[in-house]
């Protein structure tokens, strides 16, 4: 059954349909790849053997019945670890919540639960989704698959190890500044942020309330596409969510359109569609291999049709800081909940009320948690709030009507640029000095900033045969378009890069 672990959700819907597997066979496979090959990948925080069981017997009841297959039937499912599952521990990869099972599920896990997905387990990433390698998971570091020297990116780094190494079809990640797309691009999957509001954020511990996205990953575009036809839509839970079926002009992201969308022809998709390159991302900065295969898409984008220009942006430079005073605002307000009483483990040498906080604070949060938290709170106090934080968002509303220029009246369809200067990095080689880390976002955190839709697909390898990956952009609730362009780019790249060495030694 071990040919299963790479498959996409059609070709396992094709093998249930046929008789030819059971929904609790699909659970059993990768349950056990995943816990046999992840003692060196360090994907999961905790396996969810009982839930994926329980939920594949109700898929084969229907089954049986001759009911026919949801939309995600017997799908392996990862959730990083920062999405409630009722019952289950969801403990962000903090101290802090290292005891915590929530009372209910996120809205997304419900939707994703009720389209049929099995759940494999919940899935490692940086403390509170704060970082860009993984490496701030007070549970230990989780590794590439590609190679285990070198770190899966972040935040959602165990989301994207567990396509990329066959523990799961699809995943959930969030992404704040850039935690799905990265370790999409460094772990050589799909991985896509949909426009802000698109998807229901209840149910997802907030880092950045106006920034946080949860979006899926997977290792083809077509399985992206899926989940998102899936998660999508307004909830009574979240405020800031949006049925785009009520928005006229906008496609409306069904199961059928997303179904759709794989038989076009990327001329079909192409031909003259005028996509913009932003040229500072592939400057001096950029590792070489990332630029060529830049330009080599570039060119295979152009040869079916599509005129592609270099754009430049004036307040891309500023969006690094714009985005860390902005962002680590936002958790400073969302995490003063922890305080050891409502929320989080309980410091016990307390003397009084205020040191049961500080105590409970000291001892729960990380290094990176704490340096967010003070950047936040000095940012948002009287006297430095005019100068920073409401610098920051003068900043970011002129980079969104920058990008609303380029969209609406130059014209721009899409936009292109790598997901990352560089391919993935080796553990330990950014840990001590922040600000190389934070630089790892440069090309991601425009989209949060903006809320526009983005999405990284694996673009080739590089010299040490790690997986490079582009960023595609669309305008603001343009998701099911994005998803067009990402599915003719990856046409258009080679499909050799798509199997890490964990995942082509098990099938
Ligand atoms: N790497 C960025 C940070 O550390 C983005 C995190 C995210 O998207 N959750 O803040």
């Amino acid at each position: 059954m071990k040919e299963l672990l790479g498959k996409s959700v059609s070709d396992i819907h094709e093998l249930l349909s046929a008789k030819k597997v059971s929904a609790v066979e699909v659970a059993k496979t990768f349950l056990e790849h995943a816990k046999s090959n992840d003692k060196k990948t360090n994907a999961f925080i905790c396996h969810t053997d009982d839930l994926a069981i329980k939920q594949a017997e109700t898929i084969d009841i229907q089954i049986a019945k001759g009911e026919p297959l949801l939309p995600l039937a017997a799908i392996p499912l990862a959730l990083k670890d920062n999405l409630c599952v009722q019952g289950y521990p969801t403990t962000c990869a903090s101290k802090f919540l290292e005891n915590f099972k929530p009372e209910y599920d996120a809205t997304v896990v419900k939707k994703l639960f009720a389209a049929g997905s099995l759940c494999v387990g919940k899935v490692n990433l940086d403390e509170f989704a704060m970082g860009s390698s993984n490496e701030n998971s007070a549970m230990s570091p989780a590794k590439n698959p590609w190679n285990l020297d070198y770190v899966p990116g972040g935040s959602s780094g165990g989301s994207a190890i567990a396509c990329a190494s066959g523990y799961s079809t699809i995943s959930l990640g969030s992404d704040t500044g850039g935690s799905i797309r990265l370790p999409a691009s460094f772990c050589g999957v799909v991985g896509m942020k949909p426009s802000y509001g698109v998807v229901s954020r209840f149910g997802l511990v907030a880092f950045a309330s106006s920034l946080d996205q949860i979006g899926p990953m997977a290792r083809r575009v077509e399985d992206v596409a899926l989940a998102l036809s899936q998660m999508h839509g307004k909830d009574q839970y979240d405020s800031t969510s949006i049925d785009q079926t009520k928005i006229a002009g906008y496609p409306d992201l069904s199961l059928s359109f997303v179904q759709s969308l794989k038989k076009e022809s990327p001329q079909n998709v192409l031909k003259g569609k005028k996509i913009g390159l932003i040229a500072d991302t592939i400057g001096e900065g950029a590792d070489s291999c990332v630029r060529e295969a830049t330009l080599e898409a570039v060119r295979r984008l152009e040869a079916e049709g599509a005129k592609v220009e270099e754009v430049s942006l004036e307040y891309n430079k500023h969006v690094l800081p714009v985005y860390y005073l902005i962002s680590s605002s936002e958790a400073s307000a969302n995490l003063a909940r922890f305080d050891g009483v409502k929320y989080g483990a309980r410091a016990k040498d307390a003397k009084d009320l205020n040191s049961l906080y500080s105590l409970s604070r000291e001892e729960g949060f990380g290094p990176e948690v704490k340096r967010r938290i003070m950047l936040g709170t000095y940012a948002l106090s009287s006297g430095y709030y005019d100068a920073y934080y409401k610098k920051a968002q003068q900043v970011r509303r002129l980079l969104l009507e920058e990008y609303d220029k380029l969209f609406f009246e130059q014209k721009f369809d899409a936009l292109l640029m790598p997901t990352c200067p560089n391919t993935a990095f080796k553990l330990g080689e950014k840990t001590q000095d922040p600000l190389k880390m934070y630089l790892s976002d440069i090309c991601t955190i425009p989209a949060n900033l903006a809320g526009l839709p983005a999405i990284s697909v694996p673009f080739g390898l590089d010299k040490n045969k790690l997986p490079i990956g582009l960023q595609l952009m669309a305008p603001r609730l343009h998701d099911g378009e994005l998803l067009r362009f990402a599915f003719a780019l990856e046409k258009l790249a080679e499909a050799k890069s798509s199997l890490s060495p964990v995942l082509a030694a098990s099938v």
